[in-house]
């Protein structure tokens, strides 16, 4: 006899809690209590002319993060900052992002890799993504090509790269900026490259969810010189010092506070270190879970390509409804219940959210109806059709490949889809009754 599934009031899979995602131990206790007992939380100093132990590029232990984060990714700048966000706020700046401008963007991401544009006044332009990587698609990027395009914010979702080569052969013969949103990507490689070292910049978030952190922080990395002094002088009030430096072009320097504090650097020193050890779990648990449901011919387990690293900050399945025969929600909602949590799809395509509906940023409508914007970028239903039926009908994730837990709780996500899939026919029969959807 089969046993009863959990929805139906049978017992769960798995009764056990999921433990929470902490990646600091006695050594990151450490580091804090060393810089506590120094005393000097922030050194950076808003003024061109420091006044020692003060900095304009921040304290010695933010100075130490970025030096190593150079030396492991092999970049020639790496910039502290408060957080992804504004680091692609930064990194729009820097490229000199402004009114009337377009930029090119996945619809699947955390609101900030569209949001950077809109800061600056610019406009972005959803391009559609691949349903194999859940990454931009080369050839969507280029009909969205306008005359006003000035930028593409590349997003490499869930762990795995974008296909870069073709972007940036666009790039190169459009003269666009890429910047690679490398959130979910610590650490991978894309044909031997270091993800986040292919564009003109790179921006990986330190918040606590991501897979190495310092509870809120980012860092930027460039190997461009001129990028990385303007992306310092937007990090720290670069209005302040632009007169005593004599810079040339002086647009976008101003404005805001991105420093990194120095106990949030001495944490990221630590967790860097730690990088290599997370990823390799990841990567064993997701290649475990891969394996353990590789018979079930309606899931489809993410892509990892040839020369590329899957980091895997979510594990990303797709759901094939008409092979399975039942909705996904129903699917979904029964996993649930087996103790073992699985999303339904990630995050609403972008452009569906109000802002971007009602054309509404800045009061008046800015930037979408700014006098100085010329393009008329669209926001409808069914603008990126890949992006909607991937979220709304076949992406389910789930966090659970990554640290601290082990293949014993894959064991579960195993048995629990397993039990799942073994009872589809009552599914299928009693599928009214089931509401439940985790769906945003
Ligand atoms: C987390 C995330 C961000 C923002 O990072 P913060 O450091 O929290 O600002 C940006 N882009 C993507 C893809 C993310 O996952």
């Amino acid at each position: 006899m089969k046993d009863e599934l959990a929805i139906f009031g049978g017992k769960p899979v798995r009764a056990k809690e999921i433990p929470s995602h902490i990646t600091t131990d006695d050594e990151e206790i450490k580091a804090v209590v060393e810089v506590m007992k120094k005393g000097r939380l922030s050194l950076f100093e808003g003024s061109y002319s420091p006044d020692p132990p003060f900095s304009f590029n921040g304290g010695p232990y933010v100075q130490r993060l970025e030096r190593e984060w150079e030396k492991y990714y092999g970049v020639k700048h790496a910039i502290a900052v408060n957080s992804a966000t504004s680091g692609l706020y930064a990194a729009m700046g820097a490229a000199g992002v402004g009114p009337g401008d377009e930029v090119i963007v996945s619809p699947y991401t955390m609101t900030a890799s569209a949001t950077c544009a809109i800061i600056y006044n610019a406009v972005p332009v959803f391009a559609d993504i691949r349903d194999d990587l859940f990454c931009l698609d080369a050839q969507a990027v280029e009909n969205a090509i306008t005359p006003y395009t000035k930028a593409i914010v590349v997003i490499h979702l869930f762990g795995h790269p974008a296909d870069m080569d073709p972007i940036m052969e666009l790039a190169k013969k459009h003269d666009l900026y890429v910047i690679e949103d490398c959130a979910q990507v610590h650490g991978a490689h894309y044909k031997g490259r270091h993800v986040g070292t292919i564009g003109d910049i790179g921006v990986f978030s330190l918040n606590c969810n991501k897979t190495i952190q310092t509870g809120e922080g980012g860092i930027i990395t460039t190997n461009d010189d001129e990028l990385a002094e303007r992306l310092r002088l937007i990090r720290n009030h670069g209005e302040a010092v632009v007169g005593h430096m004599g810079l040339a072009d002086i647009a976008n320097t101003f404005g805001w506070n991105y420093r990194m504090t120095e106990i949030e650097a001495a944490i990221g020193s630590v967790q860097l270190k730690k990088l290599k050890k997370f990823n390799k779990q990841r990567t064993e648990l997701a290649a475990y879970l891969t394996k353990g449901i590789s018979d079930i011919d309606f899931l489809i387990p993410p892509v990892v390509r040839e020369n590329c690293d899957h980091v895997y900050y979510v594990y990303p399945l797709r759901y094939l409804e008409e092979v399975a025969g039942v909705p996904r929600n129903v699917f979904a909602a029964a996993l649930n219940a087996e103790g073992v949590p699985f999303y339904e799809g990630y995050v609403k395509p972008l452009y569906l959210l109000p802002m971007y509906q009602q054309k509404t940023a800045y009061h008046g409508g800015c930037p979408f109806k700014c006098s100085n914007y010329k393009g008329n970028a669209s926001y409808e239903k069914g603008l990126c059709p890949t992006a909607e039926r991937l979220h709304y009908k076949e992406i389910m994730t789930t966090e659970m490949c990554r640290y601290p837990l082990t293949k014993a709780d894959m064991d579960d996500v195993i048995n629990a889809i397993h039990k799942v899939v073994d009872n589809m026919d009552v599914l299928k029969e009693r599928r009214d009754n089931i509401k439940s959807s985790n769906i945003w």
